[in-house]
């Protein structure tokens, strides 16, 4: 039994066995599979050879008529390797004696290759260790490329280990077999995390080396609550997990009881609680946990789904899906918040930016492409004759790109309106306060828009200047640091000063702890994952405003996060110490 810990980011307990992915750039660990596998990942290292030779074809093809048959040869250099007899005899038998993985195999026998052309006197020799490396790197992309792609048709129910998985990678989870998820990198609010806590599976992220650690088939428990991974359990912490399994059953149940209970503060203040989604399928869930509506709807989820970007009338679809579903409910359409983690199509085949979470994101990449970006106004616009869409606009830091951003909708609105579509001519339109400028900013912006709905995931990380989604520095991002909560008192007070509403939508929304504290700041709405809602519901109705209003200036008399943490957790644990109790201390 071996008990590994990372960060919790989706709250429950998976026990089930593991299934291993590796990352395409990561040196391969070595892997022992059962007996009965063996014949299973001699036929993979055929099929990865295959589809390797079938590559090097086309790749000489094509070189030969860019640049001429000669150079070309490099390719059928590659093809006369990869068929080597001798080569392959070591692949194979390295996985039939020593029973490992076919890309154990491949990346063992390919360094020891390259080992010995580096030795060689002639500088000939010693100059193919570069082609011993791609040919390596191209044999165990199509053999790990596939084992990812059968995360998404698994046989059984399972435990998905990994080095990281993207956010379009969680998106086409089988969400039925997948019952955990445990990785190597990854933050408390990193986009893989946020999709599997609204997925309701129990994820623990930051594991450091939990892919070196675990084999496929170790039965494996995913403690979500506390952020541990348990391998190879004994039967008393079996026995104990099972256990917490059913606790954790009875008191979902209990939590949804309060699910259709009014969100109402014990002295009779109304908040309004909506849900945070990816996919308009979510939506029914969501309203079933006590959802008023749809307070941020992520619609970038649409293109890290599926293989091509999908087209105006796709996206019209899933909007008017969405507010079919929402059944008269409001629907905050945000605008493609693309870029950083969640690439598009076009961008995961283009070079990294250097500064990915600093670059062309969001609403800098649609206003960079207006084509894309009109091509989803549209979409929205016709949408909104069928319901309550707002608009709203991510990652503004400025007032002129907001400005430019709702010129573009009008000119989208003149081209409706000379080709006769109808659409709702007044469609409210907000926009995320994320970025610290547009924070500081709150009184000028909010003379221009109808909301304002608070991104803490992406504030926090742009205040305190902590990677989101990087595990080393996983303790140093928080909403309880001074600097967060002055920038959200200062929003409020600018959208209370212009009247316009006021929501936040980031995790933070989410989590008991910090519930008191926002209501206190005179949020009145919030916005949150579904399976959250309950949970957030059961605080609301435990505490008066006069509470929350007096937790809220102590905080503001504390100078570190570790002083608000704390006194935040006791004075929810005196209103609801259930709420509490099986949580990490760690944010
Ligand atoms: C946020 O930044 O707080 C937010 C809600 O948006 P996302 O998590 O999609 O960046
Ligand atoms: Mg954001």
């Amino acid at each position: 039994m071996l008990i590994k810990k990372g960060i919790p980011v989706s709250p429950g307990v998976a026990i089930s066995q593991a299934v291993v992915v590796d990352a395409e750039d990561q040196p391969v660990p070595r892997r022992v599979v059962p007996a009965s596998q063996v014949p299973d990942e001699l036929k993979r290292l055929d099929k990865a050879l295959t589809e390797s030779i079938k590559e090097l074809d086309k790749l000489r093809e094509q070189a030969s008529a860019a640049i001429g048959a000669e150079p070309a040869k490099i390719f059928s250099f590659h093809q006369g390797m990869l068929q080597d007899k001798h080569l392959i005899d070591q692949f194979r038998k390295a996985i039939q004696t020593e029973r490992v993985t076919a890309e154990f195999a491949v990346f063992s026998v390919m360094r020891e290759l390259a080992k010995m052309f580096r030795q060689q006197k002639t500088k000939y020799l010693r100059d193919r260790v570069s082609d011993v490396w791609d040919l390596e790197h191209r044999v165990l992309a199509n053999l790990i490329g596939s084992s990812r792609a059968a995360l998404s048709h698994l046989k059984g129910e399972s435990i998905a280990i990994a080095h990281d998985l993207t956010p379009s990678q969680t998106a086409s989870l089988d969400r039925n077999k997948v019952k955990g998820i445990a990785t190597d990198l990854g933050g408390r609010t990193s986009h893989t995390a946020i999709l599997a806590h609204a997925l309701g599976i129990p994820a623990v992220v930051g594991a450091e080396n939990i892919t070196t650690s675990v084999n496929t088939g170790d039965t494996v428990i995913i403690d979500g609550n506390r952020g541990l991974i348990i391998i190879d359990p004994d039967a008393a912490q079996l026995m104990e997990y099972r256990r917490s399994l059913q606790r954790q059953e009875a008191f979902e149940d209990a939590l949804d009881e309060v699910a259709h209970m009014p969100a109402v503060t014990k002295d009779g203040a109304k908040i309004t609680l909506l849900a945070n989604i990816e996919f308009p399928s979510e939506i029914p869930a969501a309203l079933s946990k006590g959802a008023q509506g749809v307070g941020l709807y992520r619609t970038e989820f649409l293109f890290l789904a599926t293989e091509t970007e999908p087209s105006e009338e796709e996206q019209y679809k899933a909007y008017r899906e969405a507010v079919k579903l929402a059944n008269g409910k409001p629907v905050i359409i945000r605008t493609l918040d693309l870029g950083a983690d969640k690439l598009t199509q076009r961008q995961s085949k283009e070079e990294p930016e250097p500064n990915p979470f600093l670059g062309c994101r969001s609403i800098r990449l649609c206003l960079q492409d207006l084509p894309l970006f009109k091509g989803q106004l549209r979409a929205i616009l016709r949408a909104s004759v069928e319901g309550q869409i707002k608009i709203l606009f991510p990652m503004i830091s400025s007032v002129m790109e907001l400005r430019q951003a709702r010129m573009i909708l009008s000119d989208v609105m003149e081209d409706l309106d000379d080709e006769g579509i109808a659409f709702k001519r007044d469609i409210p339109v907000g926009i995320m306060i994320e970025v610290p400028a547009a924070a500081i900013q709150a009184k000028t912006l909010a003379a221009e828009v109808d909301f304002f709905s608070i991104g803490t995931n992406d504030l926090i990380q742009y205040t305190i200047a902590v990677d989101r989604s990087n595990e080393r520095i996983a303790s140093l991002y928080t909403p309880a640091h001074p600097a967060v909560i002055q920038l959200l008192k200062d929003v409020v007070r600018a959208a209370s000063r212009a009247k316009i509403d006021v929501s936040i939508c980031g995790e933070m929304a989410g989590d008991p702890e910090f519930i008191m504290l926002l209501l206190g700041l005179g949020l009145r709405s919030l916005s949150m994952t579904p399976p959250a809602i309950p949970e957030v519901k059961k605080v609301i109705r435990s505490v008066t405003l006069e509470q929350c209003q007096r937790v809220a200036r102590k905080v503001g008399s504390f100078d570190s996060d570790r002083e608000v943490t704390n006194y935040l957790r006791d004075e929810v644990a005196k209103v609801l110490p259930e709420v509490i109790d099986g949580r990490s201390a760690e944010y």
